[in-house]
């Protein structure tokens, strides 16, 4: 398992480093999709994963709330997998069943998309 700060530390890495979105992140850094924690982490603590509650997400073990915390999720979902982004694999990537949930989230942080309907794709470029 790889913990939240070497996530981090990877994505800074690559910013420093301007990988581009093609290079396969996941076999230059020797990852496997077992060393991957899906879910949204709690700013405060670090917990994985939060959960989505009123309208917001919350730590399951602090108890802190965050309107943010899957901002820097998706940015790292960006540098792994590619910048762009379903719903479908945002709801696994941040443990959220309810895809309503999810298309609120993105329509919130006014991404460009492409494609329509279920196929839509936001385009997460704009966060690395
Ligand atoms: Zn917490």
């Amino acid at each position: 398992m790889i913990e939240y700060s070497r996530l981090e530390e990877l994505g800074q890495a690559l910013v420093a480093d301007h990988v581009p979105y093609s290079e396969d992140v996941i076999e230059k850094y020797q990852l496997k999709s077992d060393d991957l924690r899906f879910g949204v982490f709690c700013p405060d603590c670090g917990a994985l994963p939060m959960v989505r509650q009123w309208g917001t997400w919350m730590c399951t073990q602090c108890g802190g709330k965050s309107s943010h915390a899957h901002i820097p999720a998706l940015r790292d979902y960006a540098l792994i997998f590619g910048e762009e982004i379903t719903n479908a694999q945002a709801r696994e990537f941040l443990k959220v069943d309810n895809p309503q949930v999810i298309k609120y989230l993105l329509k919130n942080m006014n991404l460009p998309t492409a494609g329509r309907g279920k196929g839509t794709r936001y385009i997460l470029g704009g966060l690395v």
